[in-house]
């Protein structure tokens, strides 16, 4: 019979992978934590609505991307392709904004059914952090700057650009969204399918299109910036003067629109040129308007999404994953003989002594020789070891693995002592 595999673009995270990952792990949540944001964790199934009325009834997303079923009742659900729209639904359903401000940050998977390739999944996972209630410019400034810091702290602030861009309000879009149709429309026999596909259903993200035709025809196209209300000029103005007194560099990108509709004023992206096609690493900005289009009350809110698999593709391209990553363990506990309930036992009472030692138990039996290989290869410092003789006097065998200092023969009462003082040193 054929082994059972993973769905396509849908991988398993192993041994061998995880110590980077939960290096990564760690520091963005620090960052973010640091930074006053509290975790928040939604389920991954919603209903199918939520995805459809947020991001937009005719963005990729929506169009060709999401895993949707029905349940047993006949409900549409949908596995989450992004976790702002859940946040929303999350906090409102709370009442979380209700006369009060929230900064939160999420980790976890989302899915979305595209092509897969490097750099891109049908399982994927993101960092993300959404701010609601705050409608100025300082807080868009404090996610950029949370990010940058993010990049220093590993190391990557070289190897991403921000780009940012103001795509102003509701209304500001439409009349842009007019103009650039009007002039499109004069060009129909010059665009790419897919643009010419989007002049009707999506035309902003024709500025996306990657097709040389389609971009030298957009040189000469009407340019959002001129389209943007007051309100979001201003905000876009600030924003870029508080940015520069921060000495974060940023390039202004008027094509950058992003693909889901319920952006507005601030758009921006974390791009590097490290990853090919795949460059993209952070992507978020403004959604004023999302809370109120879900039916709770209007709260201006920004955010972003950060692809993980982009992150540590990025790191282990730039060689930035520390080696000193310490996965293996401090001691190896072998025991030869009938010894298995004196080992379980010293091995708990050493658990309950030195907390933070990583004390492997080697489980399973068999012969001293192939136990002490194992403690080898397990990375280890130093051997434990107890055959019948040192279980009936209430004794253990400790041997070092990494130099040739002289086993000893320790009394119980005087192991955990031991341990602690050359675990203290070794650290
Ligand atoms: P792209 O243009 O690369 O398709 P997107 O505009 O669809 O990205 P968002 O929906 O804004 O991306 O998601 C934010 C981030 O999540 C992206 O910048 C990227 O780092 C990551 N991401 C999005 N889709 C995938 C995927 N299928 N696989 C891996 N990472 C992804
Ligand atoms: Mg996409």
């Amino acid at each position: 019979m054929s082994k059972i595999q993973s769905i396509r673009g849908m991988n398993d995270l192993l041994p061998g992978e995880s110590s980077t990952w939960q290096y990564v792990e760690r520091v963005v949540s620090e960052v973010f934590e640091t930074y006053g944001y509290r975790l928040i964790r939604t389920p991954i199934l919603e209903k199918t609505e939520l995805f459809k009325r947020s991001i937009g009834e005719v963005t990729d997303i929506v169009e060709k991307e999401m895993y949707t079923f029905e349940d047993r009742d006949g409900s549409s659900l949908t596995l989450r392709p992004e976790n702002t729209a859940s946040c929303v639904r999350a906090c409102e359903q709370n009442g979380l904004l209700h006369n009060q401000t929230q900064k939160l940050w999420y980790f976890g998977p989302m899915f979305r059914h595209e092509r897969p390739q490097k750099g891109r999944l049908r399982q994927f996972h993101q960092f993300g952090v959404e701010a609601f209630g705050f409608d100025g410019p300082d807080i868009d400034v404090e996610v950029l700057a949370m990010t940058a810091r993010l990049w220093k702290k590993l190391g990557l602030t070289d190897a991403v650009t921000l780009q940012l861009n103001s795509i102003g309000s509701l209304l500001a879009r439409a009349n842009y969204k007019q103009a650039l149709v009007d002039y499109l429309s004069q060009y129909k026999d010059q665009l790419d399918e897919d643009s010419l596909r989007r002049l009707d259903s999506n035309p902003l993200r024709i500025l996306d299109s990657k097709d040389a035709r389609t971009q030298a025809l957009l040189d000469q196209a009407p340019v959002l910036t001129d389209y943007l209300d007051e309100d979001s000029r201003e905000h876009f103005q600030q924003l870029l003067t508080l940015l520069d007194g921060l000495g974060i560099r940023y390039e202004i990108n008027p094509r950058l629109v992003r693909g889901l509709d319920y952006y507005n004023k601030t758009v921006f992206e974390w791009v590097t040129d490290k990853l090919g096609a795949q460059g993209t690493v952070c992507a978020g900005g403004r959604y004023d308007g999302l809370t109120a289009q879900l039916g709770g009350k209007e709260t201006p809110a920004v955010g972003f999404g950060m692809g993980a698999e982009r992150l540590v593709l990025l790191l282990e391209e730039l060689k930035l994953i520390p080696s000193e990553l310490d996965i293996s363990a401090d001691v190896y506990l072998c025991g030869v003989g009938n010894v298995q309930s004196y080992v379980l036992g010293l091995a708990e009472s050493i658990r309950d002594a030195l907390p933070s030692l990583k004390l492997v138990n080697h489980c399973g039996g068999g012969s001293f020789k192939s136990q002490l290989k194992k403690a080898d290869k397990s990375g280890a410092k130093w051997a434990l070891i107890v055959g019948e003789n040192e279980a009936s006097a209430a004794q253990v065998v400790l041997k070092s693995l990494r130099d040739d200092s002289e086993q000893l023969t320790l009394n119980l009462s005087d192991v955990t002592e031991r341990l602690q003082s050359l675990f203290q040193s070794s650290k």
